[in-house]
């Protein structure tokens, strides 16, 4: 059965895709058959992975391609992508009045589900819409957050969100885990907004945690995941590690 992962935070720069490609990639290392959906216009995921931005999510979401045609391969034996593009933006005020609007990406993703074993959904940096087809095409959340001063409070308002996403739509959403990224032990304000989290929120976070890494910031502009870049670099050992994780949480 494929487990379908958010990977959300309304936040920008906090490390959804390069979670989304690296947690993605070390599934796939792991023997998985792992697709990465691009929800976000930005299209990071899909230039990091050094996929071009031709086709997009954007086609299936207005019902112009099936999900399936717009499946690409990527470097990564086992890891496939559903690219997006710049023209995405401009699909969320078409959507708005459309009846079933929050369910359009769950309704693409069932035809295809049993051909994998992880999809992985990397999400624009806002509440719109396409979080919401994200949060209720999922079977859990993923919550990279950054160990920064205002971090707690985003994270309150994201927890709302995705119960208010559960009540509504998706009843059995869970959340995967709080993953700490951008870390850095010799700084004091990390070490105090992980302090924080860990009061508010320690059922939720993962053992692992991901350090600030410049190979993790290198690696995309090669269009590569960091494990392919750098198989020994502090960023690779933490992102297998956490695909360990969520292995072992079924
Ligand atoms: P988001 O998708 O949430 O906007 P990104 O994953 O794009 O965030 O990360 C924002 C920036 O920080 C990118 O330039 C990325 O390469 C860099 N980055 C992400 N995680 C790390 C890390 N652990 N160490 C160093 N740089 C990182
Ligand atoms: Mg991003």
């Amino acid at each position: 059965m494929v487990k379908v992962i958010s990977i959300t935070n309304q936040k920008g720069g906090v490390g959804k895709t390069t979670t989304a490609i690296n947690l993605g990639t070390a599934l796939a290392v792991f023997s998985k058959k792992v697709l990465i959906i691009d929800m976000d216009p930005q299209a990071n995921a899909t230039s990091g992975l050094g996929v071009l931005k031709t086709d997009s999510i954007y086609q299936a979401l207005i019902g112009k391609k099936t999900l399936k045609s717009l499946i690409q391969y990527t470097s990564v034996k086992n890891l496939y992508l559903v690219p997006s593009n710049i023209s995405s933006i401009a699909i969320e005020s078409e959507l708005k009045d459309k009846e079933g609007k929050e369910f359009i990406l769950k309704k693409l993703i069932d035809p295809i589900q049993e051909q994998f074993d992880y999809i992985l959904i990397d999400c624009p940096p806002s509440l719109s819409l396409f979080t919401i087809n994200a949060l209720v095409a999922s079977n859990s959340v993923l919550i990279p957050v950054q160990c920064e001063y205002f971090a707690l409070e985003g994270l309150a308002q994201l927890i709302n969100t995705i119960n208010l996403a559960k009540k509504t739509f998706n009843s059995n959403l869970k959340i995967e885990g709080i993953l700490l990224t951008m870390h850095d032990k010799r700084n004091n304000l990390s070490r105090q907004v992980e302090n924080e989290i860990k009061q508010h929120f320690f059922k939720y976070m993962f053992k692992t945690l991901i350090p600030r890494n410049i190979k993790l910031a290198e690696a995309p502009s090669f269009g590569k995941p960091v494990i392919t870049y750098d198989i020994k670099s502090a960023g690779s050992v933490n992102y297998l590690a956490l695909a360990k994780e969520v292995l072992k949480s079924g």
